[in-house]
C-alpha cells in the first residue's frame, strides 16, 4: 500500500466523515441512520489501528485469508478491542469455515449453495450470522451477487431452511463504469427491490448496503444504510488480487 503517514489517513478519514454528514444534511437524513464501514482491504493492521483509535467502529476486509491474518495481528492492539468486522468481498462455499459466526454482517450472502453451506457450519457451531444478500443489480456476467429475479426464491430460502442466519438487507455494487451520479438509478432499482421484497414477504430488511468512495452521496439520497469506503480514508490501494 502507499505510504500514508498516521496523521495523513486520520486526515483522510476525518474529511470522509465530514463529507457523509454533508451527504446526509444534503437528503434530510439523521447520520445515525447510515453507518461507515471503513474498507481496510490490501491495507496495513496498523493503517486500522490508527482510525479505530480515531473512533472508527465497523470494517470491512474483501479477502477471506487476508482478513484473518489481519485481525490475528490486531487481536492485542487496545484501540481495536471493540471492532466490528464486516466481510464484504465474496465468499467461496469452501471458505464458510472462517466466515461463520465470525463477522457483523456478511455483505455478499449470493447463492443459495452458500447459505446451504453457512447455515450447516453455523448449526455446528450453535452460532448465528448477520447476512445481506448481494444483488447482481445491473445483471453484470462477470460479477457475483444473486440475479434480481432469483431475489424472492433465495429469501424465500433463507427464511424457511436456514434458522441461523440473520437477513438483514440488501447489498449491492454498482457498475465501476457508473461511478457518482450515475450510478444513482442502481442504487433507487436496490431500494425498490427491498421495498418489493418486504411488502411480499413480510420482512423488515432494515438494511441497504451501497456506496463506496466514488459514489456514497448519491447512495446516501437514494436511502443506503451502509456506505463501504476505502481509498477515500486509505488511499490509492496499490496491488489488485
Ligand atoms: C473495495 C470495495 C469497497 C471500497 O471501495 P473504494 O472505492 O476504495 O471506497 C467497497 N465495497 C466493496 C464490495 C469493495 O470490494
Amino acid at each position: 500500500m502507499n505510504a500514508q503517514s498516521p496523521p495523513e489517513i486520520k486526515r483522510r478519514y476525518e474529511s470522509v466523515l465530514e463529507r457523509l454528514d454533508a451527504a446526509c444534511s444534503a437528503a434530510g437524513r439523521p447520520r445515525k441512520g447510515v453507518k461507515l464501514v471503513a474498507v481496510s482491504k490490501q491495507c496495513p493492521a496498523q493503517a486500522v489501528s490508527v482510525i479505530a483509535a480515531a473512533g472508527q467502529v465497523d470494517f470491512g476486509e474483501s479477502y477471506v485469508q487476508e482478513a484473518v491474518k489481519k485481525r490475528e495481528e490486531l487481536s492485542g492492539d487496545p484501540a481495536c478491542e471493540n471492532i466490528r468486522w464486516h466481510m464484504i468481498g465474496h465468499v467461496q462455499s469452501r471458505k464458510v469455515a472462517d466466515v461463520a459466526g465470525a463477522y457483523a454482517l456478511l455483505h455478499t450472502l449470493d447463492s443459495r449453495k452458500l447459505a446451504a453451506a453457512l447455515e450447516r457450519r453455523l448449526t455446528a457451531l450453535g452460532a448465528r450470522q448477520a447476512v445481506l444478500l448481494q444483488i447482481n443489480i445491473a445483471d453484470e456476467p462477470q460479477k457475483s451477487g444473486a440475479a434480481p429475479g432469483d431475489l424472492l426464491v433465495l429469501t424465500d430460502y433463507i427464511m424457511n431452511e436456514c434458522p441461523h442466519l440473520e437477513l438483514g438487507g440488501l447489498m449491492c455494487l454498482p457498475p465501476v463504469f457508473d461511478a457518482g451520479e450515475a450510478a444513482r438509478p442502481h442504487f433507487a432499482r436496490l431500494y425498490a427491490l427491498r421495498e418489493s421484497l418486504r411488502s411480499r414477504l413480510n420482512l423488515a430488511l432494515p438494511e441497504l448496503s451501497m456506496g463506496m468512495s466514488g459514489d456514497f452521496a448519491a447512495a446516501v439520497a437514494e436511502g443506503a444504510t451502509l456506505v463501504r469506503i476505502g481509498t477515500d480514508i486509505f488511499g490509492e490501494r496499490q496491488s489488485k488480487h
